[in-house]
């Protein structure tokens, strides 16, 4: 198959791997309709990654269809669609079962790997398939009027910033802030106020995203201009969240689904990697 892999700093291609194969019982096997990318693969992009690795297949954020699995898997059937959660864990252990699957007590077995596309230990997601370990504890159904853009952001980025914010302890009533507003940084403005902050201040340098900041918690009627409050560390106020919650679209990703437009083709050819076709 085809994916996309780290062949060095500032160096990413479309090459053939092994196709991922069912490596037991609980494993699976999904075919990737859509695949994210994360802010970590730019650290790994710059030279930055988590192993020495080179030649191995990126990306931990995916959705598509189960094509194989494992004979004990029980809670998924081939052809149902899922969503491939980046970080990965037995959910057996007394950690996992904590919630803190990154931790995994059996980080020792074949796998060894807390998300993919890091190394060659667990290849990723951003290619035709991908080979899922504990696929009932490591795959989620995507009900049928979630998109795939929808159902990427719950891969990786809704659950640390949902994850951050709860972790940050914030109250019914809370002033929280939220110090950079990317997507995980405007998903933690949301997750802030579903989790009873009464207001939420951003700290971003990038007007357009304090706008989006802003419009994460108002209508976009009644939306404002961010005011910086002071030079050095410009903030603005967000309200309570309308009922009508904006639209979010993800950061580029690539669809092995359909063909990239002429437009899309354009638009990606100054990156690096962010877009190809695969069909
Ligand atoms: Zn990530
Ligand atoms: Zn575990």
């Amino acid at each position: 198959m085809r994916a996309a892999t780290y062949q060095g700093p500032g160096a990413v291609e479309v090459t053939e791997v092994p196709d991922p194969i069912v490596a037991d019982e609980l494993a699976a096997v999904v075919q990737v309709a859509a695949a994210g990318i994360c802010g970590s693969d730019l650290h790994i992009f710059e030279g930055h990654g988590f192993s020495d690795d080179v030649g191995f297949t990126l990306g931990h954020e995916a959705v598509g269809i189960v094509v194989d699995i494992g004979s004990r898997v029980s809670r998924f059937a081939i052809g149902d669609r899922v969503l491939v959660a980046a970080s990965v864990g037995c959910v057996l252990c007394p950690t996992c079962a904590a919630g803190h699957v990154t931790a995994c007590e059996h980080r020792r077995q074949p796998w060894k790997e807390y998300c993919y596309g890091m190394s060659h230990r667990l290849p990723g997601s951003q290619a035709e398939f991908v080979a899922v370990p504990h696929a009932d504890r490591n795959l989620f159904s995507v009900a049928s009027e979630v998109s795939d853009d929808a159902a990427l952001a719950l891969t990786d980025n809704a659950p640390t910033a949902w994850y951050g914010v709860r972790r940050a302890g914030v109250a019914p009533g809370d002033t929280v802030a939220v110090i950079g507003a990317g997507p995980v940084g405007q998903l933690a403005v949301q997750s802030a106020f579903l989790q009873g902050a009464a207001r939420v201040l951003v700290v971003e340098p990038v007007e357009h995203r304090r706008t989006a900041a802003v419009a994460a918690g108002q209508s976009p009627s009644t939306a404002r201009t961010p005011r910086p409050t002071s030079a050095s560390s410009p903030a603005v106020r967000a309200p309570m969240p309308s009922s009508k919650p904006s639209a979010w679209t993800p950061r580029s990703r690539w669809r092995s689904a359909r063909p990239a437009t002429e437009a899309e083709s354009a638009s990606s050819a100054s990156a690096t990697t962010t877009h190809f076709r695969c069909a």
